[in-house]
């Protein structure tokens, strides 16, 4: 199938051939068309899948049919949950928006309200916004919601999981009755089933699992390692490999510190990203390793969630995550559309309870390996193991299975 058939505006086509795509990915295939219809939508899709261009085509193709109002009041609303997914979708928009008059703008916490606010008063037809700072500036008055037409929930179950969902509330009845709805989420828990009876109007349930390549192409591997080895273990596989681009995963925020000053000691650029770090830092480290000039992006599961970062060839797990789902979604960061990618385990005997958790999730064993000159000198008998769960996280996924017979029935 081709983006021409879609239904999509000369404009629009022209945009995504700029950006080099061939095919509509399976949602956009999907998607697309019913959000023209003007159906309400349910899509499960994660980050991936194409999902952003998924809904902003069609939406700006309606937007654009449409001609602005004089005050240009938000007409298409997307609520978020991380400042850098709004960030993303608002680069996406942008540069589908390349050849239309569409406003569009980004509202999200964290960062000076100012600009955001002169921004809504020159007008904004495209509103992506987290639901805090939404309402924030709803509250300041600084912005209308009685014209939106449109509205988008993405990552539904992340924002739930964060806490959102009392926000996500006042933000639907600040909203006109009459407007089309669209729902995205990765999982389906009882509380997003609840939430999307709640506000979708008969909606069309629409299925993307990533590319089927994607899993596939991911090559997973653990390196059993003793614990006060592994900072120079990865330091000799990035370095001894010459890997470009790596984004690591560390369990806490010291720990993605610590191993990224020990990195740069090493002189391999590197930069940590994590919920301690203002907003510039995390744009800033992100926008480097993105352009290629830090070499390692050290990150907490949190801080890395959403994050659309191209063509990442490796990922490691410095320490796997207590939580098995996590593992899955750091692994989704690489082997993205159709290139290939290396998923690698660090695994110190104390961790050996996870590794079992994360097998028995995605129901396969990792092909496990000692580097040589990395040999394991711990012994079982002197090692604690990690208590399971321990730093129970706030935002820990509620929904249970849901993951999983997602990742089984792409395998
Ligand atoms: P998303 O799932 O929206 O985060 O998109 C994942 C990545 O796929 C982004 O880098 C998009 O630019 C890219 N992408 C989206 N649609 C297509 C397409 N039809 N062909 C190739 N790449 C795409």
């Amino acid at each position: 199938m081709s983006f021409n058939s879609l239904g999509l505006s000369k404009q629009l086509l022209l945009a995504v051939q700029k950006k080099g795509y061939t095919d509509p990915s399976p949602i956009q295939q999907k998607a697309i068309p019913l959000i023209l219809e003007r159906r309400d939508v349910l899509a499960s899709a994660q980050t991936g899948t194409g999902k952003t261009a998924g809904f902003t085509l069609p939406i700006l193709h309606i937007l654009s049919e449409r001609p602005a109002q004089k005050r240009r009041p938000v007409r298409a609303l997307v609520l978020t949950p991380t400042r850098e997914l709004a960030a993303q979708i608002l680069d996406n928009v942008q540069s589908y928006a390349a050849f239309l008059d569409t406003r569009s703008a980004a509202i999200f916490g964290g960062v000076n309200q100012n600009p955001q606010i002169r921004a809504l008063k020159n007008g904004v037809d495209f509103l992506i916004a987290t639901p805090g700072r939404l309402l924030d500036l709803h509250h300041q008055r600084a912005l209308s919601l009685a014209s939106v037409d449109i509205l988008v929930l993405d990552e539904a179950d992340r924002m739930l999981d964060m806490g959102f969902l009392r926000d996500i509330r006042k933000i639907l009845d600040l909203l006109p009755q009459k407007r089309q709805n669209l729902l995205f989420s990765a999982t389906f828990s009882k509380e997003i089933k609840k939430l999307a009876h709640s506000f979708l109007h008969r909606p069309v349930l629409v299925e993307a699992t990533p590319e089927n390549t994607t899993v596939e192409k991911i090559i997973q591997k653990a390196y059993r390692v003793d614990k006060k080895r592994k900072t120079d273990l990865i330091i000799d596989l990035i370095a001894g490999g010459r890997w470009q681009q790596v984004l690591v995963f560390t369990r806490t925020k010291h720990g993605a510190n610590r191993l990224c000053e020990k990195m740069i000691k090493c002189d391999v650029s590197a930069a940590a990203i994590h919920g301690n770090k203002s907003q510039g830092a995390r744009t800033k480290a992100l926008a480097g390793f993105k352009r290629g000039e830090v070499r390692v992006l050290v990150a907490t599961d949190i801080a890395a969630r959403g994050l659309d970062i191209p063509l990442l060839p490796h990922v490691i797990n410095f320490e796997l995550p207590n939580i098995p789902e996590d593992y899955v979604h750091r692994i989704g960061r690489t082997g993205r559309a159709g290139a290939k990618g290396e998923a690698i385990s660090l695994v110190s005997l104390d961790e050996v309870a996870f590794l079992r958790d994360i097998e028995k999730l995605i129901g396969m064993k990792l092909p496990t390996e000692v580097v040589e000159g990395f040999e394991l000198t711990d012994k079982p008998e002197d090692v604690k193991p990690q208590e399971k769960r321990s730093g129970f996280r706030k935002d820990k996924p509620k929904g249970k299975g849901n993951k999983k017979s997602y990742w089984r029935r792409k395998r």
